[in-house]
């Protein structure tokens, strides 16, 4: 096949995961992949983030409505939990609250 020239160009195969293409997901094969899993079908990354960081006094309702829906609320609690997120609504709780479920917890 020497001299052989494909027509087609390098680029033709464009990646669906790095295009964000819903449904599709990243492929998991490290610790911080897993643990970071959830967020392909976080809510919140279809939407408007500055909901979820409302500037100080700002209304919360809506993001707090959207993560009423969302699959991986459970999830996203635990992340912000573990890692001690100090800003924005993370599962549904703004950082007020989830001081007061950790507290509670503890
Ligand atoms: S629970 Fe809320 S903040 Fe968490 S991933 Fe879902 S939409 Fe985003």
């Amino acid at each position: 096949m020497t001299g052989y020239r494909s027509g087609v160009p390098e680029n033709w195969f464009v990646d669906p995961v790095n295009l964000g293409v819903p449904g599709v997901r990243r492929r998991i094969d490290t610790d911080e992949d897993t643990a970071l899993a959830w967020q392909a079908d976080a809510l919140c990354a279809q939407t408007d983030p500055e909901a979820f960081f409302p500037e100080k006094g700002g209304s919360t309702r809506d993001a707090k409505r959207i993560c009423t829906t969302c699959d991986v609320r459970g999830e996203c609690l635990e992340y912000a939990l573990q890692n001690d997120e100090r800003f924005g609504i993370w599962g549904g709780l703004s950082e007020r609250e989830r001081r007061k479920l950790k507290r509670r917890a503890s």
